[in-house]
């Protein structure tokens, strides 16, 4: 059986693991590979090489470090179905899907690539009497990134392009259910001219995640997954010092107004609630209809649409819908539908037992849509990470707008309207980091930033966009007069402009 290994100093290497963990194919339940856990030995190994590199990779200008990405970006674009198979295999979700999840990690690395713009600092001339001042841009040193198993790809991407392009030498634990992509991308990033040890992979679960929370050496660490865990990564990196951001789970809610194009929201809704089994953070769950009629006629829309929805495997073609991630999150999801049942919804298309021809043993689960959904039942209340569509029915705009507001998550949202005054003021209004007007999925692109709200993040700066560069660096100002600019004699006051 394949093993997947851990890679460290530019080798792929199973270290001092003596554990191991399956890796399935989520199609067919098979076991296809395993995976190397790492132990503290591995991740010091990890965080020696990266040690070891980082200063001469800060020290490489930053427009030769721009370059390595230019190359990175070409081979992950020449090995793109490669890289889509492979992710496909692990984690499920339909080749196109997977390149989607592969190109918009790309787009970053794309965007690092003006790493020498990017990282300018500020310059003030005469400041004060004969005095200049600057600020500089400067690696954090080493910094770590922990990923979802959702998105195996285009997270790590976000991750250490923006760190490594600063001039940091980076750590990344993906998640340990499809590792293989990372792996690969690392190995892509050493052929792209990346010296050995600016980018090491370590597999594993909560252990090796303590031990980059509380390793004397990692000054910076971006996690990504659920709100749980990301809490405790805030807290306890924030703890030990470390500058930290973690972004984690989400409900996002989509308000569709009554002069909304029902076709075109309920398009909307297909590909945003069900494309990648439901599985993205960004994904909507919630659909909020304005008023009966309107959530008549969006149910309408709907039925037939998920009806028609081709639920099936990755290597068919005309797969829209691919398994779910684990047995054990299909056993979780037929739990919440049928908890929504007992709880009084009205189960209005029903995905469970779906059963497909030679793939009786995959985790599919078919797509199901509740009707009449309260705050108070765990289908509302739970983040379910599949495919299962809430739709919660309101009388009036602010009532859409107040449920919105009250959810503890606040990744994404949307509103589907024609009325340019709704969405402008559901804009301004709505405590929610990211917003769609007619746009279900509001993913920013990589010039923009990422980023929740409420407990969908913790921390202050964004993934991607700016806010990357500015959280994988720290800020050096300095002050500067040079002799002929010095008066004689000792001054004691503090030193003001007035
Ligand atoms: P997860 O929280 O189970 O795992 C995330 C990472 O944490 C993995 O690398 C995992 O190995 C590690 N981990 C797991 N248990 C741990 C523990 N007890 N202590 C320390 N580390 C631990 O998340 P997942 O199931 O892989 O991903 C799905 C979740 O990620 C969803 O909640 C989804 O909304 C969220 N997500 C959020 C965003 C965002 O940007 N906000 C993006 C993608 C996914």
């Amino acid at each position: 059986m394949r093993t997947i290994g851990h890679f460290i100093d530019g080798i792929e290497t199973s270290g001092n693991s003596a554990e191991f963990q399956d890796v399935f194919n989520p199609a067919t339940g098979e076991v296809q590979a395993r995976v190397a856990l790492a132990t503290q030995a591995d991740l010091d190994a990890a965080v020696a090489s990266a040690a070891a590199a980082q200063p001469k990779w800060a020290a490489t200008n930053p427009q030769r470090r721009a370059r390595v990405f230019f190359s990175f970006v070409a081979l992950i674009n020449q090995h793109m179905d490669e890289l889509a198979t492979l992710l496909s295999a692990e984690h499920g979700k339909t080749i196109e899907d997977a390149k989607g999840d592969i190109q918009r990690g790309l787009e970053v690395a794309e965007f690092v690539a003006g790493a020498p713009h990017l990282l300018k600092g500020e310059f003030t001339d005469g400041a004060g009497p004969a005095i200049d001042m600057y600020s500089m841009r400067q690696p954090v040193g080493i910094g770590a990134g922990i990923t979802p198993f959702n998105f195996p790809a285009m997270i790590p991407l976000w991750m250490l392009s923006p760190a490594i392009a600063a001039g940091n030498a980076f750590i990344l634990k993906p998640s340990e259910r499809d590792p293989s992509v990372p792996v690969r991308l690392a190995q892509l990033a050493i052929e792209a001219g990346l010296p050995k040890g600016v980018l090491n992979v370590v597999h594993g679960g909560k252990a090796v995640v303590d031990g980059i929370l509380h390793h004397d050496h990692i000054g910076a660490v971006s996690f990504v997954g659920s709100t749980p865990i990301a809490r405790y990564v805030y807290a306890t990196a924030a703890a030990e010092g470390k500058r930290v951001q973690a972004f984690g789970g989400a409900k996002n809610h989509m308000i569709i107004m009554p002069d909304a194009d029902m076709d075109k929201a309920a398009d909307a809704l297909m590909g945003a609630g069900y494309g990648s089994a439901g599985e993205r953070c960004m994904a909507v769950s919630v659909a909020v209809p304005v008023g009966d009629e309107t959530a008549d006629r969006i149910i309408a829309a709907l039925k037939p649409r998920i009806e028609a929805l081709k639920v099936g495997p990755a290597t068919d073609a005309a797969s829209e819908m691919g398994p779910v991630i684990t047995k054990a999150s299909k056993d979780r999801i037929d739990a919440l539908v049928q908890s929504g049942i007992d709880q009084g919804a009205t189960l209005a298309v029903d995905g469970r037992g779906f059963t497909l021809q030679g793939y009786e043993n995959g985790y599919f689960v078919g797509p199901s849509l509740f009707d009449h959904v309260t705050p108070e039942m765990d289908i509302y209340k739970e983040e379910i990470f599949g495919p299962v569509l809430s739709v919660v029915r309101t009388r009036t705009y602010e009532q859409a707008l107040k449920l919105t507001m009250d959810n503890p998550y606040g990744n994404g949202t949307a509103i589907f309207t024609r009325d340019g005054d709704a969405a402008r003021d559901f804009a301004a209004r709505v405590n929610v980091g990211m917003v769609g007007i007619n746009v279900p999925v509001p993913v920013p692109l990589a010039y923009h930033s990422f980023g929740g709200w409420k407990a969908s993040a913790f921390g202050d700066l964004n993934q991607h966009g700016t806010d990357a560069i500015k959280f994988w660096t720290r800020t050096k100002t300095v002050t500067a007069r040079w002799p002929s600019g010095i008066k004689d004699g000792a001054e004691f006051q503090m030193p003001t402009m007035k």
